[in-house]
């Protein structure tokens, strides 16, 4: 995808901190940290989102999880612990059209969704 900037990243034409790549999988720190610890894992082949059947093709989710599962150990976070999550939609505020998921950690982090 030409205009996508996850794509841009992955591909190099837009700088980033980049945590870890591998041939499917890049991870980079979110410009807009909502913890100590935000990062946000993307295959770098373009799939739109979480219902994109794409997600669902090879092992793209399961290598997605590993990598934040590695990511979460090599910023010091896997024994205090960490969120995983992935945003669908208007409601969960998704933005960002190439699928990304979030690794949230480094702080107590609340209850999973503010109660109001
Ligand atoms: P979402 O709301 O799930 O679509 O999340 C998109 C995330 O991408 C937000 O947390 C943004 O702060 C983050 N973001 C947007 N542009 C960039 C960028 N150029 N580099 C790193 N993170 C970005
Ligand atoms: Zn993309």
């Amino acid at each position: 995808m030409t205009d996508c900037i996850f794509c841009k990243i992955v591909n190099g034409e837009l700088p980033s901190e980049t945590v870890y790549n591998s041939p499917n999988v890049t991870a980079f720190r979110d410009i807009n940290p909502a913890a100590p610890v935000h990062i946000l894992i993307v295959p770098n082949r373009h799939i739109d989102h979480i219902r994109d059947p794409r997600a669902f093709e090879d092992d793209v989710l399961k290598e997605m999880f590993q990598v934040a599962n590695q990511v979460a150990e090599m910023e010091g976070i896997a024994e205090s612990g960490y969120r995983l999550l992935f945003n669908y939609g208007p409601d969960a505020n998704l933005v960002v059209p190439h699928l990304h998921l979030h690794l949230l950690g480094g702080r107590p982090l609340g209850p999973m969704v503010a109660r109001r």
